[in-house]
């Protein structure tokens, strides 16, 4: 496995693999890796000749500071884990590599994509995905990328700044990766003690609930009690049915067939996301 902390080090390698007409791979990652992050260097190695795995905490995607300053780092086992794996790239850049003209976002309106949910609960955070997204796809021109359903709305984000931006790479989503419990795999899991790791699984018993009863009851009661399961265990900030392509909100109970379910609880000091399609 290569490993560059330098961007043109790394583009000067890729550059020598696409003139062999190698397909590129890419999986953009925090670090503080696990097995989530593994299915998606398998998918990419299962289609790409070469994959590369980004690991960057980036600063710009955290709304709260403590939140960027507690996020788990983990380098070496990071490295380790990547090597076992079989990726072929590990990017490890500091943020003068990705911000060479300093720390900042640019805004962007992708209405309800960035304005909902996530976006209205994390101000900011999506301009930072976006921008850091944006930036690591001119690095690295992948012809694929890889990201988990388990950030579902970053996920149609991605593929609305791609389109936005006609960027010539191909989004390839992962199905989420879960404990036997059922909780989704996530670095901040690292974060939780016992007893808040045997409560989270709470996030996905209530989205549990809403897959299993809607239709079947109307959707506001549904709804209802999911928050009610969360909040045996959690404090929920959100738990709601939306467009799974648009993030319109659905009022009617004659929910899309293309609908996602979708929640944030906290768990302690530990903030859980997940969702499920519908
Ligand atoms: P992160 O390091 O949390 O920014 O995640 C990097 C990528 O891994 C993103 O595309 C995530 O959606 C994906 N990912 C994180 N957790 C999981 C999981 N449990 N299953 C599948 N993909 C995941």
């Amino acid at each position: 496995m290569f490993i560059f902390t330098q961007t043109h080090e790394l583009q000067r390698y890729l550059q020598q693999q696409k003139a062999q007409s190698r397909t590129v791979g890419f999986v953009p990652t925090m670090g503080a890796l696990h097995q989530g992050h593994i299915r998606l260097i398998d998918q990419s190695k299962r289609s790409c000749s070469i994959t590369v795995c980004s690991v960057f905490v980036n600063p710009t995607q955290f709304n709260q500071q403590s939140d960027f300053d507690h996020y788990p780092r983990l380098p070496e086992k990071d490295t380790a884990m990547l090597l076992a794996a079989g990726c072929d790239v590990l990017f490890m850049p500091d943020a003068t590599e990705i911000y060479p003209d300093g720390i900042h976002t640019a805004q962007y309106d992708f209405g309800a994509l960035t304005g909902t949910l996530e976006g209205f609960f994390r101000p900011g955070h999506f301009d930072g995905v976006i921008t850091v997204v944006k930036r690591l796809f001119e690095i690295v021109q992948p012809n694929y990328a890889f990201f988990g359903q388990k950030d579902f709305q970053q996920c149609m984000v991605v593929k609305k700044l791609i389109t936005h931006f006609s960027m010539p790479v191909q989004l390839q989503l992962v199905p989420t990766v879960r404990e036997s419990d059922g909780l989704a795999m996530s670095s901040r899991n690292l974060r939780l003690n016992e007893k808040e790791r045997a409560d989270a699984v709470y996030i996905y018993t209530a989205l549990q609930h809403v897959r299993t009863f809607i239709g079947k009851r109307p959707l506001a009661q549904v709804l209802h009690e999911a928050a009610e399961i969360a909040n045996t265990r959690l404090k929920t900030e959100y738990i709601a049915v939306v467009d799974a392509t648009t993030f319109d909100s659905v009022n009617t109970d004659t929910y899309p067939t293309q609908g996602v379910a979708l929640a944030a609880a906290w768990c302690g000091n530990v903030r859980l996301i997940d969702n499920v399609l519908l």
